[in-house]
């Protein structure tokens, strides 16, 4: 019989049965009206899940590294600046992008562990008199460390500096798990990914872009074709798309929304955070504390586990796959062995989670880690049993 235990990696993650089946359907003419009628819902829901009160929400099938580029190619020019906090894989990898297409990124780097360093953007976009940037990109979760970014501190610190630039935010593992408000926090481009909050398989990047963002295209000249936004709200206003639509993954997309709309976005929020709260009650039972650098930093849809002196996360994460059939993540970059890494975002429930936890242990004790067997799973359980949502889960 073949049998599959969740994934605890931080996306692609869990996918609903329902989802599965609302993805999977017959072939469905994209130039038909049918198109139009399973395309709105998902537009109109992604809309209310990023918070946006006007811009465009564009759907193209790729994924969030295509997000990023999308991003970066339809509002901006060769030469321009735009300023970075580089302290994780992600935000390394963004940056990476924007200089291969000839962009000057102004880089502040800061310690991995720790989040965008408001102060030191502030000093930057203060320092800009001319408006050389014309773009702030922030990486809301750094997936890589655990590390949750405070996107209105970032729009905070753009406003008090008087800065014009635009403010593109990566909330590839955040949106949908984790509290977002495009509107609020003055965003002009989101950049999300199906295969993470939303519980989809991977394929679609999904973007909020502000009435600026769109304004921005009239004059950006970095060469795009296939990530085109001109090219997609032209077909959208006809009820089209400019090329072959991910017609199946847009179906899941509305329903996927409908599902986190049927538990209550707040509500999924409180589960996230529930959840990552259980994990590192954990994390500190087992005498080990999460990489991010303090508790306001903490992610709540993946843990970066630091892992004891001597120890090698990647060996854990191996042999959980090999052994028990278990996916956690390995650490990346930097601190690749360093951590191993937990993710808890998506179709999660705390019993699920308390599995993970469990086989986690066994790992530890399989490889002579300092760690006695339930010590986490029982610091889980005890945080869990007062505080889980009885209706939530019923329902
Ligand atoms: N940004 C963040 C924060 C991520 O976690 C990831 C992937 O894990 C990406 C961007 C890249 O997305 P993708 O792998 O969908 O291209």
């Amino acid at each position: 019989m073949s049998m599959q235990n969740p994934v605890f990696i931080p996306g692609p993650t869990n996918i609903p049965d329902s989802v599965r089946k609302a993805c999977d359907m017959g072939t469905l003419d994209h130039r038909s009206p049918a198109f139009a009628r399973l395309f709105k819902p998902a537009v109109e829901g992604v809309r209310r899940v990023l918070k946006m009160d006007e811009g465009e929400v564009i759907l193209i099938p790729s994924t969030g590294t295509g997000g990023w580029e999308a991003a970066v190619t339809n509002t901006l020019s060769p030469g321009d600046t735009v300023l970075a906090a580089r302290f994780g894989m992600f935000s390394h990898r963004w940056i990476d992008l924007c200089q291969r297409h000839k962009l000057d990124v102004e880089i502040i780097e800061t310690p991995w562990g720790e989040g965008a360093p408001l102060a030191a953007i502030e000093k930057a976009l203060r320092a800009d008199k001319g408006h050389h940037i014309k773009a702030v990109l922030a990486t809301h979760n750094e997936t890589a460390t655990g590390v949750k970014s405070d996107i209105a501190g970032i729009r905070a610190a753009m406003d008090a500096a008087g800065h014009p630039a635009m403010l593109f935010v990566d909330g590839v593992s955040s949106i949908a798990s984790m509290p977002f408000d495009f509107a609020g926090w003055g965003v002009d481009i989101a950049v999300a990914g199906s295969q993470k909050g939303f519980m989809l398989p991977a394929g679609l990047a999904i973007l909020g872009v502000s009435p600026k963002a769109i304004a921005a295209m009239e004059t950006a000249r970095l060469p795009r074709t296939f990530f085109d936004f001109k090219d997609m709200l032209a077909s959208y206003a006809k009820g089209g798309y400019p090329y072959t639509p991910a017609v199946g993954l847009i179906a899941g997309l509305a329903h996927a929304i409908d599902l986190l709309e049927s538990e209550g976005l707040d509500n999924v929020y409180a589960r996230h955070h529930r959840l990552a709260e259980g994990v590192r009650r954990a994390v500190f039972a087992w005498g080990m504390a999460p990489f991010a650098a303090s508790p306001d930093l903490y992610s709540d849809t993946v843990t970066a586990v630091k892992v004891p002196p001597g120890c090698d996360g990647t060996a854990l994460v191996q042999l959980a796959a090999s052994k028990y059939g278990m996916a956690f993540g390995v650490g990346l970059g930097e601190v690749a062995g360093k951590v191993f890494r937990i993710g808890h975002l998506g179709m999660l429930t705390e019993a699920m989670v308390l599995s993970g936890l469990a086989v986690a242990e066994m790992c530890m004790a399989d490889l002579g880690w300092p760690v006695t067997l339930g010590s986490g799973v029982a610091a889980a359980q005890e945080y869990y049993r007062g505080t889980i949502e009885a209706v939530a889960l019923a329902a």
